[in-house]
């Protein structure tokens, strides 16, 4: 039986009707380039979120989570920022399932994670993913069936997190949770939601994939990723192009000649097109089975989004930094940035030279411990029990 069974049963009184999870992800590379209408390339971890659920009559979502705490709500008023705190993701979820016109009625949820929260692997898609999962199969919904009807799923689960928890993200969040498979990427054209499974296979390589998680979350990063959306979409309007997707690699210098004027948007446009290409770059080189080449992407993306989009910090840095230099082929932060997690592709007889070289250089600088694990390409959102 599990711990979220237990959970629901404690606090609810009853039996679940059954459990749904859903994963967290990490984003190999392709950052700040799905509200660009660019391409992503991220994988889902096996740490997941959990919710165990039981249909009510009255019309009530009632929520309960190991990390939050609890939350009562009439599903008629959930709305912009309401209920507040945690539980604006998993209601969210039911309101955009019921603006959608799918009937969908009351709870009772118990949520239980193993995703870190706030670390920039996306607990909130995990939690959204999770209850969106429950909803799905509860209601009769079958929106769970196919890698059609699961697209449909994450556009509503993004809307949730858009409208409700009022996070202006994109979608490769929600994307990665519900639509990824074992032991593949997705790579993901945030154009048209079309997605490419790219098989990921380090094993076999002598690799594995180390998550460095800072343990920093700098003030206002919100904010700030609001301001980088901003540029570029007045960078967009500049250029006179629909989003910076609509500029080509090969025309990159002639747009950057019309933004010569603007400093900030020049560096933002720099980064945006340059790393939409090096997404590309690194299907290419999984495909051909280059792993050196993959790890050179990464840590060009590391500099880009350090120097041109401005979006890295001390933190981030120094873990990339230190990986490479205990012998990583390469490393980037991963996520928004302002702090959360770094990936290092590293030599399986070198990941705890890299874990140490990153700790004492954390400890040198006197920062938080950071935490480590090896990720691994996991499925999507699921029934489990
Ligand atoms: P990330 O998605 O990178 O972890 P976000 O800031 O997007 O960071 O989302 C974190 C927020 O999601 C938390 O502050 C909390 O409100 C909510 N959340 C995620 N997972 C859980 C959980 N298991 N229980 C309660 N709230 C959660
Ligand atoms: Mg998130």
């Amino acid at each position: 039986m599990s711990t979220v069974t237990d959970q629901f049963r404690r606090v609810f009184g009853e039996d679940p009707e059954g459990v749904w999870e859903a994963p967290g992800r990490v984003n190999l590379i392709g950052e700040h380039t799905d509200y660009n209408n660019g391409l992503v390339l991220p994988i889902a971890l096996p740490q997941r979120t959990y919710a165990a659920a039981r249909r009510r009559v009255d019309g009530t979502l009632r929520l309960s989570s190991t990390s939050g705490g609890e939350v009562e709500i009439a599903l008629h008023d959930i709305a912009p920022g309401v209920p507040d705190g945690w539980g604006r993701y998993a209601a969210g979820v039911l309101w955009a399932l019921r603006e959608a016109g799918h009937l969908v009625g009351g709870l009772d949820i118990a949520i239980d994670s193993t995703v870190p929260i706030g670390s920039g692997l996306s607990s909130s898609a995990a939690l959204e993913g999770a209850v969106a999962a429950a909803a799905s199969d509860l209601f009769g919904l079958g929106l769970l069936a196919d890698d059609s009807t699961r697209t449909t799923l994450a556009a509503l689960c993004q809307k949730a997190e858009n409208v409700i928890a009022q996070a202006p993200t994109g979608g490769m969040d929600q994307a990665a949770s519900l639509r990824c498979t074992e032991g593949h990427a997705i790579l993901l054209d945030c154009r048209n939601g079309h997605v490419s499974q790219i098989p990921f296979e380090l094993r076999s390589h002598g690799l594995v994939l180390l998550v460095i998680d800072t343990k920093a979350q700098h003030a206002n990063s919100d904010g700030q990723y609001g301001r980088r959306r901003a540029a570029c979409e007045r960078a967009a309007a500049e250029l006179g192009v629909t989003s910076l997707r609509d500029v080509p690699y090969s025309h990159l210098a002639q747009a950057l000649h019309k933004l010569e004027h603007d400093h900030e948007l020049f560096a933002r446009v720099q980064h945006v097109v340059s790393e939409i290409q090096r997404v590309r770059d690194t299907v290419e080189a999984l495909e051909a089975g280059e792993l050196a080449e993959v790890g050179l992407l990464f840590t060009s993306s590391h500099l880009s989004l350090r120097d041109d989009f401005d979006v890295s910090c001390d933190e981030l840095d120094v873990a990339v930094d230190s990986a490479i230099g205990a012998g990583a082929l390469g490393a980037r932060m991963t996520g928004g940035g302002f702090g959360g997690s770094a990936i290092a592709l590293v030599p399986e007889r070198l990941a705890y030279d890299v874990e140490r070289a990153v700790t004492n250089a954390y400890q040198r600088r006197g920062f938080t411990k950071p935490a480590f694990f090896r990720a691994t390409p996991a499925g999507g959102a699921r029934r489990t029990e």
